[in-house]
């Protein structure tokens, strides 16, 4: 690629830095910035900036947000004696969109992988842990449906139960080995509808 001007391979090798994009597509996108207007650069750019600056993690449940807590965990109209555990943030969204679901999150943030070295340490449990009270009616584990989702569910269920919590896991609906975020709205509602008891 060295008969590109610097910036322009400065530009490509940032894009092959992002998740899924390979050299091919980097430079396409690259070349794509250079024909947009200078103005609509700088909207991008400053995107980009405002974002990463401004979003932080709610400390409650672990969600992506500009104001602590965020705009979930605030609401006077959610019902605060359910908790979805999912994995990451994009999970949140992906359950947002079954509009049944009117409880609290947390966020893990990574799952439990004995072959990859992650233990229970390594993820934002005590954080659950500590959520855990007498008003909390049911802990839905919403993790993914491959190895290490069901070993984190499976972990959750023995270190949540004896604090008296219900804790359920989200019925087969997604395909195994899928993943919660390209699940359709239909199968996830399915999934939690016929969640039941760990
Ligand atoms: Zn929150």
């Amino acid at each position: 690629m060295d008969f590109y001007p610097i910036a322009i391979e400065k530009l490509i090798e940032e894009f092959a830095k992002l998740p899924g994009i390979g050299n091919k597509t980097a430079q396409r996108l690259a070349l794509h910035v250079l024909n947009l207007p200078q103005e609509e650069v700088k909207e991008f750019a400053e995107a980009l900036i405002q974002a990463r600056g401004t979003i932080k993690y709610c400390s409650n449940c672990g969600n992506f947000t500009d104001k602590d807590p965020c705009s979930i965990c605030s609401n006077p109209n959610r019902e605060k004696s359910m908790i979805c555990v999912v994995e990451q943030p994009k999970d949140i969204m992906a359950m947002e969109k079954v509009k049944e679901y009117n409880g609290m999150y947390h966020v893990l943030h990574g799952n439990i992988s004995p072959m990859a070295g992650r233990g229970p340490n390594d993820i934002k449990l005590r954080e659950l842990i500590s959520r855990i009270n007498g008003d909390i009616k049911e802990v839905i584990v919403a993790t993914n449906p491959n190895v290490e989702g069901e070993a984190t569910a499976m972990y959750i269920s023995k270190i949540l139960k004896p604090l008296g919590a219900k804790v359920t896991r989200i019925a087969h609906g997604i395909p195994v080995g899928g993943d919660l975020e390209y699940a359709d709205e239909v199968t996830l509602s399915k999934a939690l509808e016929g969640r039941k008891e760990i």
